[in-house]
């Protein structure tokens, strides 16, 4: 293949449908020491299905998924929509207070009872049975303080995402994945993927911590770290990060802001492409 100027780099990847906002990206795409990836949107297709409900003791399957799908009405993460559709026509009770918790999930007040949507961590204190074991995401509902029950939902894995893993390692780059989600979730996507290093349970400021720790790592041997997301929960590490690559360009404007390349279509294998245009421009400038 034809060597390339920065220059033409930008454009080679511009016609791949990969925005790159400086020359100096197409550097630190060839001094890859790790690939950090988010979870949800970015490695699975962030588009869940529920597949179970399990109740607390003197609740009901639809007060779990009435309650879940009426304080999810207003929030944009795709766990949220899949909640709401699973309600189907079913009528909503009321939500009178509302606000998300990034990473965590909702709290909110239906009929003066605090309600808690979310991951354990955003149950708190909150007593919950032992539940049957899953790969699924768990979303946790308490009502008034009590464990009410929990609805499980099932993501899928992008089609080329096992091959981008594997093209990493091939280039020497490691590969890691960093998730707010569940450990039972991350460690089952991570072994289908075959990703070197996974992290769960994170709160975005501990992504950034992460993704802080690689680089600091990184630099000692003159290398840097990308960071991949899709924008949901995670704009502060993709400005952190020595170079930050947003995907589904069309979607978050934050996302598209904050990230140093930004990739149009919502696949991880562009990263892949960006690599190897980086490469083809690096033999002419040095
Ligand atoms: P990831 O790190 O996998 O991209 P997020 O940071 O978006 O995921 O969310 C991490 C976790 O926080 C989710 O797996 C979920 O348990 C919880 N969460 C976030 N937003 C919501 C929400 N709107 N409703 C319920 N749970 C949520
Ligand atoms: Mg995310």
């Amino acid at each position: 293949s034809v060597p390339l100027s920065y220059f033409s780099g930008i454009g080679a990847a511009s016609r791949r449908g990969i925005l790159i906002k400086g020359g100096q990206y197409l550097e630190t795409l060839n001094a890859l020491e790790a690939v950090v990836f988010d979870k949800t949107g970015t490695l699975t297709a962030g588009q869940f299905e529920v597949t179970a409900i399990q109740t607390g003791d003197g609740f009901t399957r639809d007060q779990v998924l009435t309650t879940a799908a009426a304080v999810e009405q207003q929030s944009s993460h795709p766990l949220a929509q899949a909640i709401v559709r699973a309600a189907g026509d079913q009528p909503l009770p009321t939500v009178s207070t509302q606000s998300e918790v990034p990473g965590q999930g909702i709290i909110a007040e239906i009929n003066r009872q605090s309600i808690v949507v979310g991951n354990r961590r955003a149950l708190g204190s909150i007593a919950v049975p032992p539940l049957q074991e899953t790969t699924d995401t768990v979303i946790y509902v308490a009502i008034d303080g009590q464990f009410a029950g929990v609805v499980t939902l099932a993501d899928r894995i992008k089609p080329d995402a096992k091959a981008t893993i594997h093209s990493l390692k091939q280039h020497r780059i490691q590969s890691v994945m960093l998730t707010g989600d569940n450990q039972h979730t991350a460690a089952s996507v991570a072994d289908q993927l075959g990703i070197d290093r996974v992290a769960a349970n994170l709160l975005p400021e501990d992504k950034l911590a992460h993704v802080s720790e690689l680089e600091e790592h990184a630099q000692h041997s003159q290398r840097r770290v990308a960071f991949v997301g899709d924008g949901i929960n995670d704009t502060p590490v993709l400005k952190r990060a020595d170079v930050g690559i947003a995907m589904g360009g069309l979607g978050a404007d934050a996302a598209v802001e904050a990230a140093d390349i930004v990739i149009m279509q919502d696949e991880p294998s562009q990263v892949i492409t960006a690599i190897q245009i980086a490469k083809q421009t690096h033999r002419i400038v040095w």
